[in-house]
């Protein structure tokens, strides 16, 4: 691989005001590249590079099934490179090779999804009589700036950034310090589908730094943020400074409740998956889980022989869909995690299995199930962003609902019953932007996703997403006679 990786602005690659950031491999520790850091200065000619194009109606004005076209190529694009993608996601990640193809093809189908529906955005017509023909159109903002975290950089990156190709905005993208390789394959497909120079911009940068100018930027016409809660108060705060629109996705606890007729042997791949795959550090993980007491001992027990039926290792080593898993995306956050664990233990919660690092190189930490937890409990209510799943037990559904809802977060939820109406009751009862009932993570690009809470605001994926991206104009024409 390449030893140094620039930014993408106004169409030409270039080195970083701001120097360079070492990229290290969390499977080993060893920095095996490093990326140019931008600058605010570099900030502002991307912003004013993405105005230009802006200006310029080259996508606005498109047809937009045309511009749709385009954005269905580049998900093609990414498809086609998806193998050369996928290792390098997986050397900067750290998550098994299998799951960064599954990260390739999911960010991929956004562009696939999206792009579809460029021409579905149509305005209204609205009757004000015979005097007037009156009708509603959409216009995109102008420049979307996007923000995006380490745990899923190409996922993130598609889901917005398709989304405002297909409006007709263009783009700067903030690329995650500790991920920011992968994302350079959106420039070169922007590049391969012939979108004009300064359409998309991808840049790395600090938070404190190209973050915090990105956000400010008076160019900038909106902005969608995918991270943690207090960067999400530090953008909106500097969206508000410009009074542009902003979507927030932050972190999240979401909860399942497994109720006395759940079914607990299918419910082993919810666990498999809720809070395993990508090793936890996923916003919608289901951190915890609210069981029936009746169903307590069985569960823990299920979950334990789920955690240690996975092998935790080096991702490049793990090319089979299976049963894995790979590192934490640095050693900070693999401490962070397993101080979380060993902080919850001391206030009486018991480690079930796993909770510690392993004993090597890489930022590997066991998959972890902790029981004995109360709600009032810091592991109860903050986000570990790690492979540890805390359960609680429940006498009552209203108790279920109240510990479900019992945090900041609102991101996700779900409920595990072969009871419709109970279901159904406790859909309506979680506040949750989103409710899973019998399959966690059951739902797809097609369904709106965003948080209740402190866990955002704003709906990304499905079509709701769609209008993030567009302002409304109204036309009303007073008619002759
Ligand atoms: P983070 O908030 O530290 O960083 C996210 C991005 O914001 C990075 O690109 C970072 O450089 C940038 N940033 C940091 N400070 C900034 C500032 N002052 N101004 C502007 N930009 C700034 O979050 P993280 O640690 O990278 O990601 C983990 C968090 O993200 C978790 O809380 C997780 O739940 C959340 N997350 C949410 C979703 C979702 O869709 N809801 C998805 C993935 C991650």
């Amino acid at each position: 691989m390449q030893d140094i990786w620039q930014n993408y602005i106004d169409g030409a690659w270039v080195d970083g005001g701001a120097g360079r950031i070492d990229v290290s491999d969390p499977a080993t520790g060893e920095v095996f590249c490093a990326h140019a850091l931008a600058s605010a200065a570099d900030v502002d000619a991307a912003v004013t590079a993405a105005r230009r194009v802006h200006l310029s109606g080259a996508l606005r004005d498109m047809r937009p099934i045309a511009r749709g076209r385009l954005v269905q190529d580049m998900g093609r694009f990414l498809l086609a490179h998806k193998d050369e993608i996928a290792a390098e996601l997986t050397r900067e990640q750290g998550k098994p090779l299998w799951e960064a193809e599954i990260e390739v093809e999911g960010a991929a189908l956004y562009f696939e999804y999206y792009g579809n529906q460029a021409s579905t955005v149509e305005g209204r017509s609205v009757p004000l009589g015979a005097g007037y023909f009156d009708f509603t159109e959409h216009e995109p903002f102008g420049v979307s700036a996007q923000i995006i975290p380490w745990n899923y950089p190409l996922e993130m990156t598609a889901r917005s950034l398709s989304a405002a190709l297909t409006t007709g905005n263009t783009v700067v993208i903030k690329s995650p310090e500790m991920t920011p390789i992968t994302n350079r394959w959106f420039a070169l497909a922007a590049e391969h589908v012939g979108l004009p120079k300064g359409t998309v911009n991808v840049l790395c940068g600090m938070g404190h730094e190209a973050g915090a100018a990105l956000a400010g930027h008076a160019g900038v016409n909106q902005i969608v943020f995918t991270g943690s809660v207090p960067t999400g108060v530090a953008i909106a705060t500097a969206a508000a400074q410009n009074v542009v629109p902003c979507v927030l996705e932050l972190g999240g606890k979401s909860a399942a409740i497994v109720h006395d007729d759940a079914d607990l042997e299918a419910f082993e791949n919810d666990i498999r998956w809720g809070i395993y795959f990508n090793a936890g550090q996923v916003c919608s993980a289901m951190s915890r889980v609210i069981v029936h007491e009746s169903r307590h001992d069985e569960l823990v027990e299920r979950a334990a022989k789920v955690a240690k039926s996975l092998s935790v290792g080096p991702g490049a080593d793990r090319p089979e869909f299976g049963a894995n898993m790979g590192a934490m995306v640095s050693q900070g956050q693999r401490d962070r995690a397993s101080g979380m664990v060993q902080a919850a233990e001391a206030k009486g919660a018991r480690i079930v299995t796993g909770g510690r690092p392993l004993n090597r190189p890489g930022a590997f930490l066991e998959p972890t199930v902790l029981d004995g937890i109360t709600p009032d409990m810091a592991i109860a209510r903050n986000e570990v962003f790690g492979p540890v799943l805390s359960v609680l037990p429940f006498r009552d559904d209203a108790e279920a609902i109240e510990i479900a809802n019992s945090t900041e977060y609102g991101l996700v939820g779900g409920v595990f019953t072969s009871d419709l109406d109970r279901a159904t009751q406790a859909a309506r009862q979680l506040r949750a932007g989103q409710v899973f009932v019998n399959e966690w993570y059951a739902g797809g690009v097609e369904t709106p996703f965003g948080g209740y809470g402190k866990s955002g605001y704003g709906r990304e994926k499905g079509r709701e997403a769609l209008w993030n991206y567009v302002q409304t104009k109204n036309v009303a024409i007073r008619l002759k006679g």
